[in-house]
């Protein structure tokens, strides 16, 4: 029998969702759209500086990516840094990894500071290798980031890396202690009664589905048509992520929605959970088409890849379970017979230079393609963009950099060329 999609986050939330604001203003200082981690992030900021403040949210805060991930909260970008190096020069990638390192201090302190209880964990997470070559890159990449970042990752051969990970199939690791992990699902929804309580108007199952520009007496002002009405706002943030559509065409035109999928375990023993985990590290591993995983607060594996490159479906859905238990036992034999609880996808929102970007479009803040390290970046980017409308100088080292459009075939709405990508990146693995 094929598992019903569930996904294990959802279920753990133990408070009430926020309640949506009632009736919709006719004018607001800034309006939001998307009502995920970027989008609250942005919010609670805002409304704690005394900002007017309306966010839309076209299903339930936090339904997109925000509640589907794994909840892993990573130092670092996607990309190595060699080539971050050899794109943007030594001193925008330092600031680059410094904002990397800040926006996991920001996810801390926002919990910390509002008391939203998710099980973050400064666990450190663990990268390991499928391949022998893989590794013998980890020692000089450690010495780089030393050497450029000040920051420290430890090399772990494959003798010792039994005390990190319960599986034999890895060529060694490197481990970086800055890493964090938490439970996504209630982190956001205590990012939402967060901004709520600071004052920002939430409206939820309210779809933003047209904006125009609207002058007034000089002054430059945007019409937003939304499900719930219209309303007029003299700033909009668009944080929209992977599920951005056309009420924003200039941005959609940027985005490639991947999808990704996850399963989750039944609860197992705390002896097997120690085996397979001794440190409870979050862990992915070398290859493009990676396995990302964790032990959750309860004991059981989550374990998460690119199961299909389409976003989600019911279909995708139900075939991800099988191919991510088989990928699970590769890596894990002991969990042969673990029966799997949970089955969920999600869609990423990744860029065609794989980098985070944040700026103006069409005279509209944004951000996004966060890819698979928005849990810490699409906070941090929320809070960067509201200190911007607040008058903040702008230091966000991705603002100015080349944001390219989405080939076409790739971009959201119209994905017909992602089984190319997926099989481009299954090439690549088996030739680097
Ligand atoms: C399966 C999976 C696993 C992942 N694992 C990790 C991980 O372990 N660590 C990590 O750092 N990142 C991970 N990510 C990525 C991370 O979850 C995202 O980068 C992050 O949640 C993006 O947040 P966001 O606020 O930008 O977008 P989202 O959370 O996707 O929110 C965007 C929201 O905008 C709404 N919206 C869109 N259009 C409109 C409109 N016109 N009107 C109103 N609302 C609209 C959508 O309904 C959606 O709720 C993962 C993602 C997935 C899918």
């Amino acid at each position: 029998m094929p598992i019903a999609e569930r996904n294990y986050w959802l279920e753990t939330v133990a408070t009430p969702p926020v309640p949506s604001a009632r009736d919709l203003p006719d004018s607001t200082d800034v309006a939001i759209v998307g009502g995920g981690f970027c989008g609250l992030s942005a919010a609670r900021t805002l409304a704690r500086r005394g900002v007017n403040v309306a966010l839309f949210e076209a299903e339930t805060f936090g339904w997109g990516a925000s509640s589907r991930n794994g909840g892993m909260v990573l130092t670092g970008m996607k990309l190595p840094v060699p080539t971050l190096i050899h794109r943007y020069g030594r001193e925008t990638v330092r600031k680059m990894y410094a904002a990397s390192l800040e926006t996991i201090d920001c996810v801390e302190q926002i919990v910390r500071e509002e008391k939203i209880d998710c099980d973050f964990s400064r666990c450190g997470h663990l990268e390991v290798a499928c391949k022998q070559a893989h590794f013998d890159g980890y020692e000089e990449s450690a010495e780089l980031v030393k050497r450029e970042f000040n920051h420290e990752l430890r090399v772990v051969s494959k003798s010792e890396l039994r005390r990190e990970i319960g599986s034999d199939i890895y060529f060694g690791g490197m481990v970086d202690e800055a890493s964090a992990g938490l439970n996504p699902a209630r982190y956001v929804a205590g990012l939402a009664l967060a901004a709520q309580h600071a004052g920002a108007r939430l409206h939820d199952h309210a779809r933003v589905e047209k904006i125009e520009r609207e002058p007034e007496n000089g002054a430059r002002k945007f019409r937003l048509h939304t499900s719930k009405g219209a309303l007029t706002a003299r700033e909009v943030i668009l944080a929209s992520g992977a599920y951005t559509m056309e009420a924003t065409p200039a941005l959609r035109k940027k985005i490639i929605p991947i999808g990704s999928y996850i399963v989750a375990t039944e609860i197992l023993s705390g002896n097997l959970s120690r085996e397979l985990s001794p440190r409870n590290r979050m862990i992915y591993d070398s290859k493009h088409f990676l396995y990302y995983y964790r032990l959750t607060p309860d004991n059981r594996m989550l374990f998460g890849g690119r199961a299909a490159f389409f976003p989600e479906t019911e279909n995708t859905v139900r075939q991800s379970a099988e191919i991510l238990r088989r990928g699970m036992i590769t890596v894990y034999p002991q969990l042969r017979d673990a029966k799997i609880e949970f089955v969920w996808g999600g869609t990423l929102d990744f860029t065609l230079d794989v980098m985070p970007h944040a700026g103006k479009i069409d005279d509209m803040f944004f951000a996004a393609g966060f890819a698979g390290h928005g849990v810490a970046a699409a906070t941090w980017f929320g809070a960067k963009l509201a200190g911007l409308i607040c008058g903040e100088a702008n230091d966000i080292p991705f603002a100015n950099i080349k944001f390219p459009a989405a080939p076409i075939g790739l971009r959201s709405g119209n994905t017909w060329a992602l089984p190319l990508a997926g099989a481009w990146y299954r090439i690549l693995d088996l030739f680097t």
